[in-house]
């Protein structure tokens, strides 16, 4: 049992059972991958993890940013408003200035 060698389906290198990744279910006990190219994938996998929830944190920093400036804009927009409203409303009292 010892001396059998898988071929691993990743770096296709041929290596002892002991050096695969263990897994009771499969032919021999162990996975058609060694444990080098399991560590490789975890580790890749938690870089793109890690990549992927900072690329998530910057998109609600974004977000937020936008939401702010639509805020800021709202504001801006209603600041106008007032004052045109405000301009309007003078125009029309000295419109109705009587002659
Ligand atoms: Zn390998």
């Amino acid at each position: 049992m010892e001396n059998v060698m898988v071929v691993c389906r990743n770096c296709k290198v041929e290596k002892g059972v002991s050096e695969m990744k263990k897994d009771p279910r499969c032919k021999n006990g162990v996975q058609k991958i060694c444990r080098d190219c399991e560590n490789n994938r975890k580790k890749k996998n938690y870089e793109l993890k890690k990549m992927f929830v900072n690329w998530k944190k910057d998109l609600e920093i974004e977000k937020q940013k936008v939401e702010n400036e639509e805020i800021e804009q709202k504001k801006a927009m209603k600041r106008e408003y007032d004052k045109r409203y405000r301009e309007m409303k003078l125009q029309k009292k000295k419109n109705e200035v009587p002659c």
